[in-house]
């Protein structure tokens, strides 16, 4: 099988595998579509570690070809998407339900293989954690790989304490932007800011339903002037940089939520002028990654949302996936598919 593999900072390869063979307690998947996440491109770029060795991806879905001895939960034939989250199930956090903060986490195609290959071997683990989600019928392969990032915008949207008609401001209108976006309309948030440097992103923001999408210097004023001068009732900053933050934390109500939802460089520091935080009794918080209610839920989403098909720009097979990672990292487009 042709896989694409992780061998250190700048450097990928599409190399041939032998297809694995599932043993006790695994499952093996025929891919059938995966796609590339912005910390897949962090990691190429060394900011965030990743095994040399591994095959990347951890947006995938694909069917169920073979099983190990002892799988009850997943049988051939199932359509799945992927969790890519290994917990060990038993600490502080996993007994909390926490599996995104387990003690002992690795995560596929980082530390295991991930999705980036024509079949994945699911590891033990992961099968008898349900991390193995099966697909609401009907649902596109291309879409059901969104599952990862749509549960992560999901546990971000949920940490901003958004409802129905609330207010969000959204601070980047990448791939995980839009996806904030998409969720918040679904979800019936009232007013949606968008904020981008690049101007064709914020036109499919505009196109997604956002109440205004504006380039940086415009963001604080057009925020407070759709919503009273108050500021939104939440924040989400999916970009990981210190002029990204700080945009968010002026743009948020008294009492309005800030979430940190993208990864910055290792090193870097913020410098935050607490009176802000303070006088305005702001929530300053974060997210990763997300929990198994939170793929479960975006899995239903997905179903109802085929407009998330808008995202995907680029599209190519598992032998060109490392023109993917080029198409990222020269912002060219939004997301990039890799068909099977
Ligand atoms: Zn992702
Ligand atoms: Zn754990």
């Amino acid at each position: 099988m042709k896989a694409c593999i992780y061998l250190g900072p700048g450097q990928l390869r599409v190399e041939e595998r032998p297809v694995p063979s599932p043993g006790p307690g695994e499952a093996l998947i025929k891919t059938r579509a995966a796609s590339l996440c912005y910390s897949d491109i962090r990691v190429f770029k060394g900011e965030k570690a990743a095994r040399p060795g591994v095959v990347q991806g951890h947006e995938a879905a694909g069917e169920v070809v073979a099983v190990g001895s002892g799988v009850a939960a997943v049988r051939p034939g199932d359509r799945v998407a992927l969790c890519p989250i290994l917990a060990c199930g038993a600490c502080y956090f996993c007994l909390r339900g926490k599996r995104n903060r387990c003690l002992g986490r690795r995560t596929l195609g980082y530390d295991a293989d991930g999705g980036l290959a024509e079949y994945i071997l699911a590891p033990r683990e992961l099968v008898a954690l349900g991390h193995l989600l099966k697909l609401p019928e009907g649902l596109a392969w291309d879409l059901a790989a969104q599952t990862e990032p749509f549960a992560c915008a999901l546990y971000s949207l949920e940490a901003c304490r958004l409802g129905p008609g609330a207010s969000v401001a959204i601070v980047g209108a990448g791939p995980m932007g839009l996806t904030h976006l998409l969720l918040a309309r679904g979800m019936g948030c009232h007013t949606i800011v968008v904020c981008d440097p690049v101007e064709e992103r914020l036109a499919v923001a505009q196109e997604l339903g956002a109440t205004a999408a504006v380039s940086p210097d415009h963001f604080a004023r057009t925020v407070h002037a759709l919503t009273d001068g108050l500021g939104a009732d939440g924040v989400a900053v999916t970009v990981g940089n210190t002029d990204a933050i700080q945009s968010g934390l002026v743009v948020a109500r008294k009492q309005g939520v800030v979430n940190i939802f993208g990864g910055c460089p290792p090193g870097t520091v913020l410098a935050l002028d607490p009176n802000l935080v303070h006088y305005n009794e702001l929530w300053v918080t974060g997210t990763q990654n997300a929990n198994p209610e939170h793929y479960q839920r975006a899995l239903g989403v997905l179903a109802v949302m085929p407009q998330a098909g808008r995202l995907f720009t680029h599209r190519f097979g598992i032998q060109e996936a490392p023109r993917a990672f080029e198409a990222r990292l020269s912002r060219q487009g939004l997301k990039a598919v890799i068909d099977f």
